[in-house]
């Protein structure tokens, strides 16, 4: 749990919690999720605490094709432009690919990107 103190941030049940269920999980969860697996933590409690991961580069966005955001726990702060996200057209669970670097692309002059988001759609290794 020392995630919390790398990122500088003060230990409440509730982070530690969040923390403790992606870690279990290993994949994107959306607020929903988290909801359902913590029900002695109220919306607006877990929406600040993703929020403030979310600042302090604990979390990412994680741009699958459904209608929700999903949020994945960032190993390193630097990482988490940069790697592909794989989701699973049989269980729909999303997974970063934190070893899989995505393609730097050149664009045309004078067009400054400031996010990249690249999705993988397939079937993965537990559903194979
Ligand atoms: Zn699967
Ligand atoms: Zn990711």
């Amino acid at each position: 749990m020392d995630l919390l103190q790398h990122a500088g941030l003060r230990r409440t049940r509730c982070r530690e919690a969040v923390i403790g269920y992606f870690l279990e999980k290993g994949v994107a969860l959306a607020h929903a999720d988290l909801e359902q697996a913590l029900p002695a933590y109220d919306r607006v409690t877990l929406y600040r605490t993703l929020a403030t991961f979310m600042e302090h580069q604990l979390l990412h966005k994680v741009v699958d094709d459904g209608a929700v955001v999903k949020y994945a726990l960032s190993e390193t702060a630097h990482e988490h432009h940069h790697h592909v996200h794989f989701k699973c057209v049989q269980c729909q669970t999303t997974t970063c690919l934190a070893e899989v670097e995505a393609p730097r692309m050149s664009l045309p002059p004078a067009y400054e990107v400031h996010e990249q988001n690249l999705l993988l759609v397939g079937v993965c290794p537990t559903c194979h």
